[in-house]
């Protein structure tokens, strides 16, 4: 086990780190400028949840295109669980 690796709750197991240097774009709100982060993408191998962690700081500049096309996080999503995937036996 790894101090800096995340461990998936449900399955009990160290998540795999799938893509280094994900970027996030955090949008423009009434009081902040929209920025840029960058993570590592994990996801666990048995229910494949997948997370972003291990933000340093946010970008200053616009990222190039070698970034790929960047996370929106979205601050109008309900605070709210979604329907269980693991009763729908919904993973992908
Ligand atoms: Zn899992």
């Amino acid at each position: 086990m790894s101090a800096l690796t995340p461990i998936c709750v449900l399955c009990r197991l160290e998540m795999r780190c799938v893509k280094n240097d994900r970027l996030v774009r955090d949008p423009e709100t009434n009081q902040f400028s929209s920025t840029y982060w960058l993570g590592d993408e994990f996801q666990c191998p048995v229910c494949s949840i997948r997370i972003v962690t291990g933000f340093g700081k946010p970008m200053v500049m616009s990222p190039g295109p070698e970034y790929g096309e960047a996370l929106q996080f979205d601050y109008e999503r309900p605070r709210e669980p979604a329907v269980d995937a693991r009763q729908e036996g919904d993973a992908e």
